[in-house]
């Protein structure tokens, strides 16, 4: 009897994965992940129970579209079958309990209520030359809509694809600076990792140093073997070395997701999208636009006519024209937004790369983002952080000074 795909399986009974691996579990059948197969009988099991559950009326509909980024608003009443088995929303809590306290006035949302899906950010990492510029280059020339009125694109160090399955944040700030950046000044801006890794080199210093990375960060990662027209392309010894690394691909019974690609004739790369898609999926992320606002700094420069145009990623809430923004010891009134396109904005979501005008001093890249209600809150916010600091400084001053003593003339 032919075996299925868990994923592929859900996407044919239009369900999502989590709910495909709830069923599983209820069944006691084991599985690695989503990419593992299940047998015949299986699949005609969980049809029974997901028309079982249809006809009692339990199904959630909300469970069977795919991972939006425009998720509506999170239906109030869930059925109960499913609010206690969902994933908690890890993201959420996780950036809530970050925030720092601008106005602690962020809704604790005690039983987690459902809040609308957001698109993964992603960021792609790996050693020189392996084909990071490349990868990215072809998915932007083939997933992300050409601009509508003439005009050059800024590099704006982000930009969105579509895909079949939603949007889709690419971070291609040069090599992994920006994930280690951003990193170091303890803001976490990726979701996944995709590790590009030259099909023609394998496991180079900068391939090992970027697993490292997203490791220690604990962000999912994604394998793409590039340049598999090549050649001299070995996928093959690629998978025996990250076995190597205790890395053990999905095919060799391990849980890494692997997929060929060639950045230079586009093969594999809706694969990788799609594997992209259903790691989101299973991350389960989610923000509340409706929340207080907070992001990131991806990168900003100085430009000679316009000014400061720093790039923000939007992390929870929603960022508008008009709106006061605090960067560590600058704020400004945001005067003109535009997407990663190009195209002029008003307001942006969770998950939404945006330029923005209206800094004084150029912020840098990692910093995070807060709003403030207006001028005034935001100077006030600015002053009890300057004054913070000053007394830090003081402190430390007197240790040393006292140490000194101590050590004698
Ligand atoms: P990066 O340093 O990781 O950003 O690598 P680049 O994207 O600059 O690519 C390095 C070199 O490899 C360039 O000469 C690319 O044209 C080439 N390259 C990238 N991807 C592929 C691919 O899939 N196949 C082939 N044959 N060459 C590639
Ligand atoms: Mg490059």
């Amino acid at each position: 009897m032919s075996k299925v795909r868990i994923y592929t399986l859900a996407r044919d009974l239009g369900v999502d994965n989590n709910k495909m691996l709830e069923i599983l579990d209820g069944l006691g059948v084991s599985y690695k992940s989503v990419s593992s197969t299940i047998e015949e009988d299986t699949v005609e099991l969980i049809k029974q129970i997901l028309e079982e559950e249809a006809a009692a009326g339990t199904a959630a509909p909300a469970d069977s579209a795919p991972v939006q980024a425009s998720a509506p608003q999170a239906a109030p009443t869930q059925p109960e079958t499913q609010a206690a088995s969902a994933p908690q929303p890890q993201a959420a809590a996780t950036a809530t309990a970050e925030r720092e306290p601008v106005a602690a006035s962020a809704p604790a949302a005690p039983s987690a209520p459902e809040l609308p899906h957001r698109a993964p950010v992603v960021t792609i990492m790996g050693h020189v030359d392996h084909g990071k510029t490349s990868l990215l280059d072809y998915i932007r020339k083939t997933k992300v809509a050409a601009k509508e009125a003439g005009g050059i694109t800024q590099h704006v160090g982000a930009f969105e694809a579509r895909t079949s399955k939603g949007k889709v944040v690419f971070i291609d700030t040069p090599g992994h600076e920006a994930f280690t950046t951003i990193r170091a000044r303890g803001a976490n801006v990726a979701d996944i990792a995709i590790i590009v890794i030259a099909a023609d080199d394998s496991l180079m210093p900068q391939t090992r140093e970027a697993i490292a990375h997203a490791q220690a960060a604990k962000v999912p990662m994604i394998v793409a073997i590039n340049k598999i027209d090549l050649p001299q392309a070995d996928p093959e010894r690629v998978k025996t070395d990250l076995t190597q690394l205790n890395l053990v691909p999905e095919e060799y019974g391990g849980d890494l997701i692997v997929v060929p690609v060639s950045a230079r004739t586009g093969e594999g790369v809706e694969d990788l999208l799609e594997y992209i898609s259903l790691t989101a999926e299973l991350e389960d992320l989610r923000a509340d636009p409706k929340g207080e606002f907070s992001g990131v700094i991806i990168e900003s420069r100085v430009d000679r006519q316009a000014g400061v145009l720093a790039t923000v990623m939007v992390q929870e809430g929603t960022l508008r024209v008009g709106d006061f923004l605090v960067v560590g010891e600058n704020y400004g009134k945001i005067k003109a937004m535009t997407d990663s396109n190009g195209g002029r904005i008003k307001e942006a979501g969770p998950s939404t790369p945006v330029q923005v005008l209206g800094f004084s001093e150029a912020p840098a890249s990692g910093e995070k983002v807060f709003s403030a209600k207006n001028e005034h809150a935001a100077r006030e916010l600015i002053a009890q952080r300057v004054s913070d600091r000053r007394d830090a400084e003081a402190a430390r001053t007197q240790r040393r000074r006292t140490l000194e003593e101590m050590m004698g003339p």
